[in-house]
This record gives structure tokens, C-alpha cells and sequence, in this order.
């Protein structure tokens, strides 16, 4: 391990992106290319653009850092072109080593496998990572964290967040980790709604939230309020078997979902309507079929973009995942040419808003980075890939903010909890570490 990768990992550093991989390990390996995923390509969701631009000279940093770390000759920090403020800070900033590329405004571009292929013209093959085609991506809050760990010895104990939807006032706010959705969500003024309901994420790939008693964690993202009976609710709320009742019953075999399956169009197998049809008549054609559905990156635009009859074809993969993954089997496929009409397949951001039903919530939601003080965080202690972290304090204990909650297992994956606020330990169990002001 580099001095680089020691000292993220010791400020407890994550992809911050949503899959929470610890970073000291992407940092203890080599790429020739390390790309910063700019993209935000979640509607609603306004972090990234606006920490680029404020924190430019930080994610600069990082990324000279990290480039460092890895060995990479390039850098490139990957924009859309309506993020002007932010391109505008960072260009004079840039080494001579680092460019920006200016993604178009579509979905999914802030897919890491979409982002390569758009950035480098590299194509991540099915199953595989990065790594593979010599690249290392992180998004740009990873990389201000990597800065500030390194160049101050800062540990990660706050998340920016956007909270959004039927809300008064859409904000987007840095908070303590371990704060509850509950608080954040005040901070937007309350909900609009009479019955709302909550997804812990973006529109397309965020999780439908059962409390707001939940923390905010190192990978929190955003927070959207939308009517119980809207949609993206709906769609989360449906039962397994009327999933797979619609798509027994309605399925056309129209090929759209696959058509427009953007793993699918810069070549991978992933065919969902094959997958459709082999879940509905037991009817398996090639072996690898079924196994294709490891491969799915749940885009959902299969689901919310591409199929005329409102059948899931990820909500399938997903059922199929669990399944495949209690057999322990591992999809291992070609990567075969890419569609030759991949880039115009692609989803307009503009327009998956009206089809998502959200106009109405694309508003602005400036970042306030005004201290919160909380009287109680929880930190839970699994906010990353791989093991949950040790506690190494005891309930009682007085501790300051930035202090050493929980260590690494040892041998195992993981990332280190640092205190977000000063205070006392009121509970450390095997889940999560309370912390009172
Ligand atoms: S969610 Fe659908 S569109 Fe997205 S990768 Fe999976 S199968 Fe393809
Ligand atoms: S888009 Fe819908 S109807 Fe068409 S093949 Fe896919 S699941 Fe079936």
C-alpha cells in the first residue's frame, strides 16, 4: 500500500457514488487512466455539480493524488456541459496531464462502464471492472474526501445530500454522518404532500425508504419526497409476483428493453427480453442467458424508459441475482462488438424527466453548507463493501469529532468510522455506534 492509499484509509475514505468501495484499495492498485464521474445523471440530484465548482481546487487535488497513487499518465474529469460554473472553475486549474470531457446530457453517462466508454472509448467487458481496461473512476465527492485526508489529515464524518421532490424548499446540505433522514428533511422546509413517500437516492436507482428514522451515511446522496401514489413509488411498492405476473401476462417481446439496455448496446449479452421470455416459459435458449442478468447495473431504463407495457425486466434480474448468487455462479460471457448506434441510444435527461412524471420537482436546490449540530448521530457500522467495521470504543467513552469510532476487521474489506460529532458513546452494538452531543 502507497502512502496515499494509507492515509485514505485512514480517514475512512468511500466511493461515495452509492457502492461505498473502500478507496485505499482502488488506491493500492495500478491505472493508466483515472477518470472523476462528474455525470450526476440522476434527475433531481444536484451534489456533484455544485461540490465541483465550489471545491474545484480540492478535486483537482484529489485527483492529482489519486493519480499518483495508481501510476495513471492521464487524467479526466468527466462533465456535462450544462455544468458551466463548475467546468469553468476547474479548467485553469487542470494539469498538463489532466483534461475534461463533456459528457452529453443523458442517461445513464454517470454509469461508470457508460462513463469510460463515452470518456475513453474503452468497453468494460461483461462481469469485469475498471481495472481491466486500465481504469480507475471515482466520483468527485471521493476525491475532495481524498484531498482533505491527505492534505489535512481530515477523516470522512460528513455527507452532501439533496433533498428534493415534494418538498418546500429543495436544498442541498452537508451534514454529520449519522444524522436522520428526519432532520435532513426539515432542513427542506417539510413535505407538500399529504401522503408522502421517500426514496433514499435518485429517481432511477434510489431505494424506497421505510424510515426516516434511517442515518444518513457516507453514501447518502439525496433524499426525494414524492405522493405514495406517484409512479416511481408504485413501481417500488409491487409485489414480486405481480412482477412476474405482468410480465407473463403483457410481455410483447418487443425487444425494447434490449434495444435500449445501454450494458446491452456497447456489447454485452444482458438481453432482457430474452430473460422476459426464458422467466415466463421456462424457455432457457443459450445457458448464458439467465446468467446475464449478474451483469444487469439496475439502470432501470428498461423498467421506467423502454418498455411500452410497464413490465420489469430488472426487477426480474434482480430476483435472479439472489438466486444465482445463493449458487454461487459467476457470468463470464464475451464482450462482442458494440451497437453501431450505442451513442444515439442513449436517454435524453430532459426528457426521462417528463417520463418519470417529475417535472414538476426539477427545481434548483443550492447548496447550504451552514453548520448542523446535532444532538444525536448513529453511525452504523457496515457504510461500505465488504465487512462491518470493529468498534473500538466503549459506551461512556467521551469522544471528539474526527476521533476513531471503529476500526477494520481484521483480513477483511472494509472502512474505518471516525466520530461526526464530539460527544459521548451511548451505544456501541455490532450494527451501529450512538453517539450524544
Ligand atoms: S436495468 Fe435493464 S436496462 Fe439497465 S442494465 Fe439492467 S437490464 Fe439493462
Ligand atoms: S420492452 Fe417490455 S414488452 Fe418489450 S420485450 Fe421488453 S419486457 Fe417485453
Amino acid at each position: 500500500m502507497n502512502d496515499i492509499s494509507e492515509m485514505a484509509r485512514a480517514a475512512g475514505v468511500v466511493g461515495s457514488g452509492g457502492a461505498g468501495f473502500p478507496t485505499h484499495v482502488k488506491l493500492a492498485g495500478e491505472a493508466e487512466i483515472y477518470i472523476v464521474n462528474g455525470a450526476e445523471c440522476e434527475p433531481l440530484l444536484k451534489v456533484d455539480q455544485q461540490l465541483s465548482k465550489k471545491y474545484g481546487a480540492q478535486l483537482v487535488r484529489g485527483l492529482e493524488l489519486a493519480m499518483q497513487a495508481v501510476g495513471a499518465r492521464e487524467g479526466i474529469i468527466a462533465l456535462k456541459a450544462k455544468y458551466e460554473e463548475a467546468i469553468a472553475t476547474i479548467t485553469p486549474l487542470l494539469k498538463s496531464n489532466m483534461r475534461i470531457h463533456i459528457l452529453k446530457d443523458v442517461y445513464p453517462a454517470g454509469d461508470e462502464v457508460i462513463t469510460i466508454w463515452m470518456a475513453t472509448g474503452r468497453r468494460v467487458p461483461p462481469a469485469g471492472l475498471p481495472k481491466d481496461v486500465g481504469v480507475a473512476v471515482n466520483n468527485v465527492l471521493t476525491l475532495i474526501n481524498l484531498a482533505r485526508a491527505v492534505d489535512e489529515g481530515t477523516p470522512v464524518t460528513t455527507r452532501t445530500l439533496t433533498i428534493t421532490g415534494a418538498v418546500v424548499k429543495p436544498i442541498t446540505v452537508t451534514v454529520p454522518i449519522g444524522v436522520t433522514l428526519r432532520e435532513v428533511l426539515a432542513m427542506a422546509g417539510g413535505v407538500t404532500v399529504a401522503d408522502p413517500a421517500f426514496i433514499d437516492g435518485g429517481p432511477m436507482m434510489g431505494k424506497l425508504l421505510t424510515s426516516l428514522d434511517a442515518p444518513v451515511t457516507k453514501t447518502t446522496g439525496g433524499l426525494i419526497a414524492l405522493p405514495a401514489s406517484h409512479i416511481l413509488i408504485r413501481r417500488r411498492t409491487q409485489s414480486e409476483r405481480s412482477v412476474l405476473e405482468m410480465a407473463r401476462t403483457t410481455c410483447e417481446q418487443c425487444l425494447l428493453c434490449t434495444e435500449l439496455c445501454p450494458r446491452h448496446i456497447i456489447g454485452h449479452e444482458l438481453p432482457p427480453h430474452l430473460i422476459v421470455r426464458s422467466v415466463n416459459y421456462h424457455h432457457f435458449g443459450q445457458p448464458s442467458t439467465l446468467l446475464s442478468a449478474l451483469t444487469c447495473s439496475e439502470c432501470a431504463i428498461c423498467e421506467a424508459w423502454a418498455c411500452p407495457v410497464d413490465i420489469s425486466p430488472m426487477r426480474l434480474n434482480q430476483m435472479l441475482k439472489v438466486q444465482l448468487r445463493k449458487e454461487n455462479v459467476r457470468y463470464t460471457g464475451p464482450l462482442h462488438p458494440a451497437d453501431p448506434m450505442a451513442e444515439h441510444r442513449l436517454v435524453p435527461v430532459s426528457r426521462l424527466i417528463a417520463k418519470l412524471a417529475i417535472s414538476e420537482y426539477n427545481r434548483k436546490a443550492p447548496l447550504d453548507e451552514t453548520l448542523y449540530q446535532p444532538a444525536r448521530v448513529v453511525l452504523p457500522l457496515h457504510q461500505h463493501v465488504g465487512a462491518p467495521s470493529i468498534p473500538c470504543v466503549s459506551v461512556g467513552d467521551t469522544v471528539q469529532a474526527g476521533q476513531l469510532l471503529a476500526e477494520i476487521a481484521p483480513d477483511a474489506l472494509g472502512a474505518r468510522i471516525h466520530a461526526s460529532i464530539s460527544g459521548r458513546v451511548e451505544s456501541a452494538t455490532e450494527y451501529a455506534i450512538t453517539l450524544t452531543a
